[in-house]
């Protein structure tokens, strides 16, 4: 059985994170959707609202799961008894940080590969920011994000009672 980790802090998760899993989800047996708890990134979402978010986007996914992880992701990746680590390319900007955590994950744990997925054009301008910037000035964002992550999104920038 193969289990892949798609690594990410999802705050929140957008459809351009949906198009990797949609993709991922096809190459390996289970896929693990795990969100990163990392003190240092302020997020705009709690971990309890993030998990909710994704695993209402994910609950026709049958291989899929969401779990919450802290510390070394190498560590998680054992302790799941994955091997692969997904991770999704947008523009050659992602690519210097994306190779140093490959190679430093892969040092750490030998075992373990990284698998690209090159963003889906339509998405590759996408990211959580955008979307939360957009929606902070009350944009629409129906074209990025799911229709429950635009409700989350409009109760904290106050735009939905
Ligand atoms: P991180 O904070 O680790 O960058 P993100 O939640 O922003 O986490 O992203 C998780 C993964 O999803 C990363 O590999 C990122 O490149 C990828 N990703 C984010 N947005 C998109 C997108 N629009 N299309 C494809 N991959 C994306």
């Amino acid at each position: 059985m193969r289990t892949s980790i798609y690594p990410g802090s999802f705050d929140p998760i957008t459809y351009g994170h949906i198009d990797i899993i949609d993709r991922a989800s096809k190459i390996t047996d289970k896929l693990i959707v795990a969100v990163l708890n990392n003190d240092e990134k302020k997020s705009l979402f709690t971990m309890e609202e993030r998990i909710e978010m994704i695993k209402d986007a994910v609950k026709d996914y049958k291989n899929v799961e969401v779990e919450s992880f802290g510390g070394l992701l190498v560590d998680y990746v054992k302790e799941k008894g994955a091997n692969i680590i997904i991770r999704g390319l947008r523009a050659v900007t992602d690519f210097e940080y994306e190779l140093q955590l490959a190679q430093t994950n892969r040092e750490l744990y030998k075992d373990i590969d990284t698998i690209f997925m090159l963003t889906n054009l339509q998405y590759s301008y996408l990211s959580s920011s955008i979307v939360k910037q957009v929606a902070s000035y009350k944009g629409d964002i129906s074209k990025f994000v799911t229709p429950f992550v635009a409700k989350k999104l409009g109760q904290k920038y106050g735009n939905i009672v």
